[in-house]
């Protein structure tokens, strides 16, 4: 009888904040400009420098708990994380270590076939990225970009309480979703916003103890990091088949393989001696404050889902999917304020919209025709005036390229 596995995974992700401004200097936050442009004596590290907290950082990673449930902790205060890389001019990251801004929470989500899922979350922290190696292509040479070195980030980590490698990346889909509902990161992982580093064990099924966890870094999509995962559970169980031993250490994903390689074992590890960040006051929170935070909040993918469910009778399918980007969300939610038929609206916005959109390869942004010119052809449709199928191959298409209102364009067409 052969041994059957388990595999444990947890996540970190890093989500670039969308703020104006670095967490800790005035220099402006864009992505793809030239390289050392938007740098600073701060985020260089300078001596005698100080780093001032940016308050739009605190307020985001506020969102982010109070949309899942974290406890908002009152009272923290940065460390710094001390190691030595030519992208960290200071020879430190400002981290937050052990008073993280953001305590425990869950993220409830669905997996492919339909089945609902949590992940419990250990924390989320608020840190400074670091700058850019670029290795010269052919040379023995790299070139360093500062001009990333400074932006906030949050640092969200799971429970190690997933257990395959489905489940994870649509838990890494659903925070992807929730911070681009909330418009704090632009949630793009090949432009490196939103970053997922993946904790991954094995054990006998029905052990309770841990196996030795390798973390796997370099994966810049959430198709890859579902490859990276199970890559690492089939290397792992292969390894302890043959009789081999694990050892705790860092791979990589190699995206053109397939495969993970050794980066740093444990034992090479830094020895990163946290120690409070002298140069920063401790940050308080006070419960006006998260309640000013949480009155800003938009409404959540999980709320419009059950609301559309239960009171508006939309099928789980419909309702997923119409929540799943915000952009058809908001356009739904326009569209429900002008009709009452929501089953209708849904089915025009999944359906004919949905459609053209797929088709022109477009976003719902920039869809041309507006919500209440669909209303009104929902109630053409509800009067009895035109049948469904009329307007959706006849005048559907008329509207797209006349200003008329569906009642004229049904007439003239007869
Ligand atoms: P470290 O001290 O190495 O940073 P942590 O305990 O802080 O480890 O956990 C880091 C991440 O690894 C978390 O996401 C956690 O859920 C995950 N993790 C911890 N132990 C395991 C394990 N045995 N297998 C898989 N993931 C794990
Ligand atoms: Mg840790």
């Amino acid at each position: 009888m052969s041994i059957s596995y388990q595999p444990v995974i947890g996540l970190e992700i890093h989500a670039q904040l969308q703020t104006n401004s670095k967490i800790f200097a005035s220099d402006p936050v864009l992505f793809g400009q030239e390289a050392n442009t938007l740098i600073s004596p701060i985020s260089l590290g300078h001596p005698g420098t100080l780093p001032k907290l940016n308050k739009k950082v605190v307020e985001y990673a506020i969102k982010m708990g109070l949309s899942i449930g974290s406890t908002i902790a009152p009272k923290q205060y940065f460390d710094r994380k001390n190691y030595f890389y030519p992208d960290l001019p200071k020879g430190y990251q400002i981290t937050q270590d052990k008073e993280p801004i953001c305590i425990g929470g869950k993220v409830p989500f669905f997996l492919e076939d339909g089945s609902e899922l949590e992940v419990q979350l250990n924390r989320i922290h608020l840190e400074e990225d670091a700058g850019k190696l670029i290795h010269a292509p052919g040379k023995e040479a790299s070139w360093v970009d500062f001009n990333r070195a400074g932006t906030a980030l949050i640092e969200i980590v799971t429970e190690p309480c997933i257990r395959s490698s489905e489940e994870a990346v649509a838990f890494l889909a659903e925070i992807r979703k929730l911070v681009m509902y909330l418009e704090i990161c632009d949630g793009t992982m090949e432009e490196g916003s939103l970053r997922c580093d993946a904790n991954i064990s094995v054990r006998i099924k029905g052990t309770s103890e841990f196996g030795t966890k390798v973390e796997v870094k370099n994966m810049n999509s959430i198709r890859n990091v579902q490859r990276a995962i199970e890559f690492e559970i089939n290397r792992q169980i292969e390894t302890l088949e043959a009789g081999g031993q694990l050892s705790q250490e860092t791979r990589a994903f190699d995206a053109l393989k397939g495969s993970t390689i050794s980066m740093r074992s444990k034992e090479a590890a830094n020895d990163y001696r946290y120690f409070p960040e002298p140069d920063l006051p401790p940050i308080t929170v006070s419960q006006a404050h998260i309640a000013e935070v949480a009155k800003d909040m938009p409404a959540l993918p999980g709320v419009l889902f059950e609301r559309y469910t239960k009171e508006f009778g939309l099928s789980e399918y419909d309702a997923y999917n119409i929540t799943d980007q915000k952009g058809i969300a908001l356009y739904y939610e326009a569209l429900i304020a002008l009709t009452k038929n929501y089953k209708g609206a849904a089915n025009w916005l999944m359906g004919d919209i949905k459609s053209y959109l797929n088709e022109h390869g477009m976003d719902i942004q920039h869809f041309p025709m507006a919500p209440a010119r669909i209303a009104a052809l929902i109630e053409l449709i509800d009067q009895g005036k035109v049948s469904s199928s009329i307007a959706s191959q006849r005048i559907f298409p008329a509207m797209l390229s006349s200003e008329k209102n569906p009642l004229e364009l049904a007439e003239e067409m007869n």
